[in-house]
């Protein structure tokens, strides 16, 4: 018989999938791998750092056996974490702003996770944020503990011990470029930190950036793709680790996702799209002997009301009215 004891034993082992037409595809072009993160049992690339941070703390004692985990997170770090919570017999309460969607706080709920939803529209420090909640819930629960992912080394450590060495076995040490969007960070310096080593700096790492984030330069002025991007500098990013960063609007990060399912028969998120748009444009200065590995987060079945859905991609102007066209972006 083949079976794992629980789905949790499932996270990681994620498949390269080439692509072959969505990127340049010539005879002279390089090969372009996604790693695919959507087979994760979460669907998102988050159930590795879920997994390495709360054995991390059970092994420092700041997790006890039956504890509290307590995130402000509404998407897939939370998804995550409910899940390897169940494995190991801990209880969730994760904190989200009013402005996420009732179909991910679902999500959470389907897991067992207990959800708390606080008002958007407040500054950080006010006592009803989701910052402010989210303190307040793991100092008051017993037993409560906040993982805190853009600040737990255990976040990028997960990636140094998993998704890195797996994209070396699976390309046989051939990758030459590796592309990631930056969110916390934690993907990316992760990953690149051991594709550095081990190809002793041979691997570039790319990383992939909303336009107006701070990451790419931006002053970290509003962008819709969600999970990547940020307004301040978490210290799960690790600075000096990509040689290149590339900015993608959202209009170009979404119509390239909107292809992913069309051509690719990949249906992913936003910011695979973003990642991807940053891939092809790496890939064009590129020749056949290059290997590139662009890391796709998570699936598009979360974006379907929005990414996937014309009227909502019409109203923010990335499609023409009352058609498919795509009205803005240079995306090849
Ligand atoms: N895309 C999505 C959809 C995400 O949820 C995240 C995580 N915030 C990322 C990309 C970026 O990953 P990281 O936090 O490791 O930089």
């Amino acid at each position: 018989m083949q079976y794992v004891e629980h789905v949790a034993d499932l996270v990681g082992h994620t498949p390269l999938v080439k692509l072959n037409h969505v990127v340049p595809t010539g005879p002279d072009s390089p090969l372009v791998l996604a790693k695919v993160e959507y087979f994760n049992p979460g669907g998102s690339v988050k159930d590795r750092i879920a997994e390495r941070m709360i054995i991390a703390a059970e092994e420092s004692g700041e997790l006890k056996p039956g504890g509290t985990i307590v995130e402000p997170t509404s998407g897939n770090t939370g998804i995550g974490l409910a899940i390897v919570a169940q494995q190991r017999g801990y209880h969730c309460i994760f904190v989200c702003p009013d402005k996420v969607s009732v179909a991910k706080q679902d999500a959470l709920r389907a897991y067992g996770a207990e959800v708390v939803v606080c008002p958007a529209a407040v500054e950080p420090e006010h006592p009803e944020s989701y910052y402010s909640v989210s303190d307040r819930l793991a100092r008051e629960t017993e037993g409560g503990w906040k993982p805190n992912q853009y600040a737990n080394p255990a976040n990028p450590a997960s990636h140094v011990a998993s998704t890195g060495p797996e994209i070396w076995e699976q390309t046989a040490g051939r990758v030459t470029h590796f592309v990631a969007g930056v969110g916390t960070g934690g993907t990316i310096s992760g990953t690149g930190s051991y594709l550095k080593d081990v190809s002793h700096g041979r691997v570039q790492i790319i990383g992939a950036d909303p336009l107006g984030s701070v990451y790419s330069g931006g002053d970290g002025r509003p962008y819709l793709v969600e999970g990547v991007g940020e307004d301040f500098w978490p210290s799960t990013y690790d600075r000096d680790i990509c040689d290149r960063i590339v900015a993608v609007s959202d209009g170009d990060s979404f119509h390239m996702a909107r292809r992913m399912g069309r051509e690719e028969a990949l249906l992913v998120g936003g910011s695979c799209g973003m990642a991807t748009v940053a891939a092809a444009r790496v890939a064009e200065d590129l020749g056949p002997d290059d290997v590139v590995v662009v890391l796709l987060p998570d699936g598009g079945r979360g974006y379907l009301s929005t990414v996937f859905n014309d009227q909502w991609m019409q109203s923010y102007g990335f499609l023409r009215a009352d058609s498919s066209e795509y009205t803005v972006g240079d995306v090849l």
